[in-house]
């Protein structure tokens, strides 16, 4: 035996690729397999978008590999039925992956442990592929996760990184190893008509049009909703198209005010990653609850549906809604403001939003979206959990002209300046002119006060 099997999960890539460099070790052969996982898709983690994008993915990747002599293995089953399968068709005498954090990603490593291992194979998992810094490496003397960004960024900037590996120049496949289609995004039903391209060759454009044109202004840039300054690496770091190691020390030499900004970021990624790690339930509970009743009944429900689909009166909610369902994806102040604006000025509970962010989310993400969605909601790690964002103030702050609202909600295109953030506010004749929009689901004072009072915080 001198075959290896490549099992490919977030880290759809053949740059900076641990397992599959390990994996060629000594020129062996090399079986690099997708498996599309029945329990992915019955637990319903499978939204129209992310599939489309994981088509470009694997194309590409399939792409990338015949360049080097290879191809993709693609089956479709239970994971670890499929891995032991390719391995025993191939005579395969190891398994590579990378590690992942979700209690599913954990539960499938140790499935396929003990399958492997029961027929006399290895499987090696490797660290540093999904992040840069591996969850459980860094702990305060106290806990054995960090539960606090700061301190966390302090120790995880100080951490050295490996060296991002070059992609390999060949990798020979065994022949008769059997694979399906390719996945396609074509005759998807229900895919955002803006939905950006997928695929490392996308990726790598994207980091680097942003490395040599954006990064520089993101210090100062990252909140402006129009202007729309921010990496958009997102959906390739959720699939892996992109290494978080390499994006790192890429940034580093960049340098400046920007890059350092930016590689924070980064930083927040593998933060609430190793906070998953080692919590787990904080996927669907509380990380620290606050004994939250949250609203529920048919006034609720017609709340949800007015967020859902952009139409809660206030404008800049509305646009960022709205830029969620059109491109599959929205900008980081939107998020934190529509989130911000269910769970605490509509007091409904944070699990519908984050629900709603990955059924559509290109980039929807279980460690960032749930954890993010705890942080706004004061379940999670933020260190002023009662803070509320006041969508008016904040429209004022990150769109001061408009343009972004303008941009999202066509039945206040006519409307110049600021005066777009609060329609309530215009004329007779001028609101006329825009009656197709709605007036505000909620007044915000009386938003706060609920939250307020359910907080004990009167
Ligand atoms: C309610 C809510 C839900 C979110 N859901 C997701 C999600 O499902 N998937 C996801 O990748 N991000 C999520 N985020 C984090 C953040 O909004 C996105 O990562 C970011 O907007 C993506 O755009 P970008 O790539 O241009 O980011 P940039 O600003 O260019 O940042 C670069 C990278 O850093 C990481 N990053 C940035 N901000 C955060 C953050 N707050 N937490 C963790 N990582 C971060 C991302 O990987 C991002 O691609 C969520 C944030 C909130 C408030």
């Amino acid at each position: 035996m001198n075959v290896s099997v490549v099992l490919f999960t977030s880290d759809l890539r053949l740059h900076d690729q641990p397992p599959l460099r390990a994996a060629l070790d000594g020129s062996r052969e090399v079986v690099p397999l997708f498996v599309v996982d029945r329990a992915v898709a019955a637990a319903g983690f499978t939204a129209p978008n992310r599939l489309a994008f994981l088509a470009d993915c694997l194309r590409d990747l399939d792409t990338g590999l015949r360049e080097r002599g290879g191809r993709l293995v693609v089956r479709s089953g239970d994971v670890v039925e499929e891995v032991c399968r390719v391995a025993c068709e191939a005579d395969a005498d190891e398994v590579h992956m990378a590690a992942d954090v979700s209690a599913y990603a954990r539960l499938r490593e140790a499935r396929l442990r003990r399958a492997l291992e029961g027929e006399g194979r290895r499987l090696h998992v490797h660290d540093t592929v999904t992040t840069a810094v591996p969850p459980g490496a860094l702990t305060p003397a106290s806990s054995d996760h960090y539960a606090v960004f700061t301190p966390y960024f302090r120790q995880w900037s100080r951490q050295p990184l490996r060296d991002a590996l070059g992609a390999p120049r060949t990798v020979r496949v065994p022949g008769p190893i059997g694979s399906e289609d390719l996945p396609s995004r074509r005759g998807l039903p229900g895919l955002s008509q803006g939905l950006a391209p997928g695929g490392e060759a996308a990726g790598r454009r994207r980091l680097t049009a942003w490395l040599r044109d954006g990064v520089a202004a993101y210090e100062d840039r990252h909140d402006d909703l129009a202007g729309d300054a921010t990496s958009r690496l997102s959906p390739h770091l959720h699939f892996g198209t992109l290494s978080p190691v390499e994006l790192v020390h890429r940034a580093r030499r960049k340098g400046g005010g920007g890059a350092d900004a930016f590689v924070r970021q980064l930083a927040w990624r593998d933060f609430h990653r190793q906070v998953l790690a080692a919590r787990p339930d904080a996927a669907d509970s509380d990380y620290r609850t606050k004994r939250d009743r949250w609203r529920s009944g048919r006034a609720a429900q017609e709340d949800i549906e007015a967020w859902r689909e952009g139409r809660t009166g206030y404008p800049v909610v509305d646009a960022a809604m709205r830029q969620l369902m059109h491109e599959g994806w929205m900008h980081n102040r939107g998020r934190l403001l529509t989130a911000s604006f269910l769970t605490k000025t509509l007091y409904i509970d944070w699990r519908v939003g984050a629900r709603h962010f990955l059924e559509l989310l290109v980039d929807g993400d279980l460690a960032n979206n749930q954890l993010n969605w705890q942080w706004v909601a004061g379940t999670g790690t933020d260190t002023r959990p009662n803070r509320v964002l006041n969508p008016v103030a904040q429209a004022r702050r990150h769109d001061p002209d408009g343009a972004y609202v303008r941009r999202w909600v066509p039945e206040l295109a006519g409307i110049e300046g600021p005066a777009v953030h609060e329609p309530w506010k215009l004329s007779a004749s001028e609101r006329a002119a825009c009656a197709s929009y709605p007036d505000p689901v909620v007044d915000l004072s009386e938003g706060l006060a609920r939250f307020r009072r359910a907080r004990g915080r009167e």
